[in-house]
């Protein structure tokens, strides 16, 4: 089959590779009708995500048709539709029955390389690097999905394509961004990063009870998405003082709730910016932690700063002082992919949210590496490709 292999920083190439097949007996093999870009994917091709190997097929939100399933599979069939998260849970460890999937114990079959680096490992994520499970991903015709009973999800008819591969990954991860702020009603929430992540994030926090949401980015179309789709209220950051603005736009109090939705390659402002490349240019930090500087300083004292911008290692200059005296809450997270999903696909298919609009270019697989320039570049007022593999 084709697929859309990593060969090194910031080199992609569509190869031939061998079909997937059925490897245990709760494995699922799906044809792929649409798989997404996502930011996560450019911490892969920055090469900030070690463990990668030349050959390995990225991309990890997607969605296609069931063609084949093993004999333990007992809740899919061949011929259903549906959208898979990008993260891989057991379904029976003690970290998947209390629905923290990203933490599964089972599904990372390379421990030990996380285990050096975090203390313990978490679980397998699609197409994204040997240290967190070396699976295959889904830019290419065929995938397969182990614990496919607990990974899949039907998608309901009347949704369309263009909606549900969404909420593999983007949408759960906004959602739990928010989910995590513990919003109460009135609760003005900010986020940074106006990309597929933080837009989900803006319309989850309303459907949990803010009152007034905040976008911050430099891209206008962004904002212009966030303000239309999101009703979020904009702040382009190279034009203004967050700090600042923050403050004047919550009557000197500071926002409830901020969302970092932009994660380990933040792009700042001035000297700032200059301080991190470097510092990162020169590993003496892993991480650009300009946003969690900003979020931190920017939270109202007794709030709640929820990260789910990725982050690999170590920061420099980290307001742990701000943090701890403001008594401030931080929660983070890979996803929690399949506690979500369900309960999101009703929600789209009750139209309550439409996230379709996040994708900008439908391109073929053959299309792949210029798709991750433009959305790397962020040119052409690209939000995500998506890539159209079997049609
Ligand atoms: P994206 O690249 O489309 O968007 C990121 C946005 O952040 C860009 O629009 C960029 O301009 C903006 N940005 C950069 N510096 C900023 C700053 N200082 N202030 C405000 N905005 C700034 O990416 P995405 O797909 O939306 O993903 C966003 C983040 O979420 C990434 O770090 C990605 O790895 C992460 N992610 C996490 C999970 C999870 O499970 N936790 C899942 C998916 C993605
Ligand atoms: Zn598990």
């Amino acid at each position: 089959m084709k697929a859309l292999c990593w060969n090194g920083i910031n080199d992609l190439k569509v190869e031939r590779v061998p079909d997937p097949y059925i490897l245990n007996e709760g494995d699922a093999v799906v044809r792929l009708t649409m798989s997404s870009v996502c930011g996560s994917d450019l911490h892969l091709l920055d090469g900030y995500v070690p463990t990668m190997k030349a050959g390995d097929i990225i991309g990890h939100e997607f969605m296609g048709e069931v063609i084949e399933v093993g004999p333990g599979v007992k809740k899919l069939k061949r011929g259903d539709r549906v959208v898979v998260g990008s993260v891989l849970g057991c379904g029976s460890c003690e970290f998947c029955q209390s629905d923290q999937w990203s933490l599964c114990d089972n599904s990372n079959p390379n421990p030990e390389i996380l285990e050096k680096a975090y203390g313990y490992a978490g679980a397998g994520i699609f197409g994204y690097s040997h240290a967190f499970g070396g699976y295959a991903g889904s830019h290419a015709e065929y995938i397969r999905v182990p614990y496919a009973d607990h990974g899949a999800f039907k998608v309901p008819e009347g949704v369309k394509d263009e909606a549900a591969v969404f909420t593999s990954d983007a949408f759960p991860t906004g959602y739990m961004a928010a989910d995590m702020c513990g919003i109460e009603r009135g609760d003005t929430v900010v986020v940074w990063g106006a990309g597929g992540v933080g837009q989900m994030a803006m319309q989850s926090a309303y459907l949990l009870g803010a009152e007034r949401v905040i976008a911050i980015d430099r891209y206008g179309d962004r904002l212009a998405k966030a303000k239309q789709y999101a009703k979020a209220e904009v702040l382009n950051y190279e034009e203004v003082d967050i700090l600042e603005a923050l403050k004047e736009m919550t009557g000197g109090r500071g926002p409830d709730r901020c969302i970092d939705a932009v994660g380990m390659e933040a792009h700042t402002t001035g000297m700032e910016q200059y301080y991190d490349k470097a510092k990162q240019t020169l590993r003496l930090q892993t991480d650009r932690p300009a946003v969690l500087r900003q979020a931190i300083m920017a939270c109202r004292k007794g709030g709640t700063v929820s990260i789910v911008g990725v982050y690999g290692g170590l920061l420099d200059k980290f307001p742990m002082g701000a943090a701890m005296n403001k008594a401030l809450t931080l929660r983070m997270g890979q996803m929690f992919a399949q506690k979500y999903i369900p309960k999101l696909l009703e929600r789209v298919a009750a139209g309550e949210v439409d996230p379709s609009y996040m994708l900008t270019h439908k391109w073929t697989l053959d299309q792949g590496p210029e798709g991750y320039r433009m959305f790397k570049e962020k040119t052409d007022n690209c939000m995500r490709v998506v890539f159209t593999p079997s049609q």
